[in-house]
């Protein structure tokens, strides 16, 4: 398990939480999970938050017509403004899915069949999988767990190209295990750029 921390606000906002603290921080300090005079969180506590923040809130983004359905939804839970559009329960999806679909394209043509993702955040990461569906072969390594160098070693060799997903929830114990030519890494958190960098690592090969 890892040992390192982060802000609070930096593992909110990559599960997708983006109102204010001490809205989410109340109800993780009602559940044992920090305290309010904390600003740094463990990532081992990481499943937990996202439980917490999922059973308590819907997520949706600043966009007017998002906020009006989300209303009308009449959810049990409370409404939170989402970190970034594709958390919002209502309109995430339409351009990762347009991104994603153009990198499966890129790959298709590059030979890229197999494609690892070490990084990210099991919501982002269940978004990602959803959106490929079985179109190309998927390996999903969590950021925040511990990895053997020989894991490591066999993800690389099973991979055609494999994406370090920095500004998520990634140790650097994890990370600096992969290393190669078939290894990019980037630091943006959305599912979106995520498909854009692995379409110009594509681009790059063909
Ligand atoms: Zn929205």
């Amino acid at each position: 398990m890892s040992q390192e921390s982060i802000s609070k606000v930096q593992m909110l906002a990559q599960i997708g939480y983006g109102d204010d603290l001490a809205r989410a921080d109340a109800l993780l300090c009602q559940h044992g999970l920090t305290n309010p005079r904390k600003v740094n969180i463990n990532l081992s506590k990481l499943d937990a938050v996202t439980k917490v923040i999922q059973d308590n809130f819907v997520l949706v983004c600043s966009r007017g017509d998002c906020q009006k359905s989300a209303k009308e939804h009449n959810d049990p839970k409370l409404l939170a403004l989402a970190s970034e559009p594709e958390f919002c329960i209502i309109c995430r999806g339409s351009r990762n899915q347009s991104a994603v679909d153009h990198m499966i394209q890129a790959c298709q043509a590059a030979d890229i069949a197999r494609l690892c993702v070490v990084g990210g955040s099991p919501t982002t990461r269940q978004s990602f999988q959803m959106l490929v569906a079985d179109r190309i072969s998927l390996r999903l390594v969590p950021g925040n767990m511990s990895r053997t160098a020989q894991q490591a070693s066999a993800d690389i060799r099973w991979a055609d190209l494999v994406m370090i997903w920095g500004a998520t929830q990634l140790g650097h114990k994890v990370s600096s295990l992969y290393t190669g030519k078939s290894v990019v890494s980037f630091a943006k958190r959305s599912i979106g750029v995520l498909a854009d960098e692995v379409t110009r690592a594509a681009g790059n090969r063909t």
